[in-house]
């Protein structure tokens, strides 16, 4: 546990302080990316707008131009016409004396009088600077020019434009032909749009900058298209980073459980050995300390009568024999650790396997009284099996069912054939295992609930045993149990040879 916590720490804390410090850089990068854009937007819209002040500047100059070179020769309706027709840009002129009579056009309707009329005041107040004056009037820009007709009169020219033609020729072919990620747009004074380029759907309006003297009060707004600020960057960045980021870290989580796993397992494995060395020592020692006690004290000659001296033979009998099952039971386990346990399958009667088996352990269960139930099926055929290794099996559960009883000794063994399989019983009324370690039991090495199976010997391989032979048979061996009500091991075999395997 320390360790996991120990490894976390000094993996996970160097990657959160990784992770603010690129989220801080991150947040840094933006903000001057973010500075530099509209410094850039700016300079890019400045430039912009004087582009299409200088082109605006350039198409009113020949216009002008032109107008004085009509106006050489007077104020001449038919002249001024023809240069009108000429000049699609220019949608309306009106020429003034400076007392604000209407000189052109001469049909001048009585709108265009008060309209010429406001102009005349609007210009006159303008007619001593120089250069041209842009006058809204209704809504509509005039562009106000003192000139001089035939002899030195002076006059006022006032020419409005055409939106249309403006949009097209001035600030389309001005704005359009300029490379910029950008999206430059023209508003008026109330913040319409008079012109855009594209469709401004989703984009994001940085700055705007306003036209100088020949578009007065209209700007140039700057517009940035979607999914292209320093911000979105920065987001995305981020999200990759942290998925980045959840896939370390969950695959350290992953790389620390498995090491905890993995070493947990192995403190067990090796805690289970040291206890399978001692109680392997301990049911060594036992049996043969008694064997010894009842040899010496027959052997002095100590015990005269014969019903004694049988029974004092008899429990040497049964140590040697319990002697020879454990060492039987660890000699095979370590075969099978090493995989050199062999099986020899032959087809085998199953009823005296089973008695022969039991006949082994008569003596214990007649002196702890138990009732034992044998139920063999009477037509059981012959099933294939490795007779030894099915035997020590079924030794080792009934060995485990009077080793596990407590008080209500009954020890049950039933042999009966059940679908294609050969079904073996072995259960007892005795203390039960609980369902938590009911698998585990079978593994090696594993004793269940310590402090229950303390007080009797084992060594914790004898279940392992059973399973591979079970599973070596191709057959299973399984538990119901129940704590304090009794447990009932079963173990099945095929009845048809599977081909076993060899070894294991
Ligand atoms: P052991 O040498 O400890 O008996 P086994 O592999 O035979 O080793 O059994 C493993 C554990 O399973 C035992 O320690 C015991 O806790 C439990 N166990 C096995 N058989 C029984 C049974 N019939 N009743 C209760 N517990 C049992």
């Amino acid at each position: 546990m320390r360790f996991s916590v120990l490894a976390l720490g000094a993996i996970v804390a160097p990657a959160v302080i990784v992770a603010l410090l690129g989220w801080v850089s991150l947040r840094q990068w933006e903000r001057s990316a973010e500075l530099l854009r509209r410094e850039q937007a700016r300079d890019m819209a400045t430039m912009a707008a004087e582009k299409v002040e200088m082109a605006l500047r350039h198409v009113e100059d020949g216009f002008v131009e032109r107008l004085q070179a009509t106006l050489a020769a007077g104020v001449e309706s038919a002249a001024l016409d023809r240069l009108l027709a000429g000049e699609p840009l220019v949608r309306a002129l009106r020429l003034l004396d400076t007392r604000g009579a209407i000189l052109y056009p001469r049909a001048a309707s009585d709108t265009d009088r008060a309209v010429a009329r406001r102009l005349a005041d609007a210009a006159l107040a303008v007619r001593g600077a120089p250069g041209r004056r842009t006058i809204v009037l209704d809504g509509e820009r005039w562009i106000v020019v003192t000139m001089s007709a035939r002899a030195a009169d002076t006059l006022l020219a006032a020419f409005a434009y055409d939106a249309d033609v403006l949009r097209r020729d001035v600030l389309a072919a001005s704005l359009a032909s300029l490379e910029s990620a950008t999206i430059f747009v023209v508003v008026d004074e109330q913040g319409r749009p008079v012109w855009a380029p594209a469709s401004l759907e989703g984009a994001e309006r940085l700055l705007s900058v306003a036209f100088r003297d020949s578009l007065p009060n209209w700007q140039l707004a700057v517009y940035q298209p979607a999914g292209s600020a320093p911000r979105e960057a920065v987001r995305r960045q981020v999200t990759i980073f942290m998925a980045a980021f959840v896939v370390l870290c969950a695959v350290i989580v992953a790389g620390i459980a498995v090491t905890w796993r993995l070493m947990r397992r192995e403190t067990e494995m090796a805690r289970l050995k040291s206890d399978f060395v001692a109680n392997v020592s301990h049911d060594l020692k036992t049996p043969l300390s008694v064997i010894r006690m009842f040899g010496e004290t027959l052997e002095m000659g100590r015990v005269s009568d014969e019903p004694r001296r049988h029974e004092y033979y008899r429990v040497i009998t049964r140590e040697a024999e319990r002697l020879s099952r454990l060492i039987d039971n660890v000699l095979d386990f370590s075969r099978i650790e090493s995989g050199r346990r062999r099986y020899d399958i032959v087809p085998t009667p199953v009823e005296p396997l089973v008695r022969e088996t039991l006949e082994a352990f008569a003596y214990p269960l007649a002196q702890q009284a138990f009732k034992v139930e044998v139920t063999i099926a009477p037509d059981l055929p012959e099933v294939p099996m490795d007779p030894e290794a099915v035997g020590q099996a079924l030794a080792n559960l009934v060995d485990n069912a009077i080793k596990y009883s407590a008080e209500d000794r009954v020890l049950t063994v039933q042999a009966h054939v059940e679908g294609d399989g050969l079904v073996l019983v072995v259960a007892d009324h005795g203390i039960g295992i609980p369902r938590a370690e009911q698998v585990r039991i079978f593994d090696k090495f594993y004793r269940a609930g310590r402090s229950e199976t303390q007080g009797r010997r084992g060594s914790g391989v004898g279940l392992a045993l059973v399973r591979h032979v079970a599973e070596a048979h191709r057959g299973s061996v399984t538990v119901a149990s129940a704590p304090g009500e009794g447990s009932r091991f079963t173990l099945r075999l095929p009845l048809a040879d599977g081909g076993a395997h060899g070894d294991a």
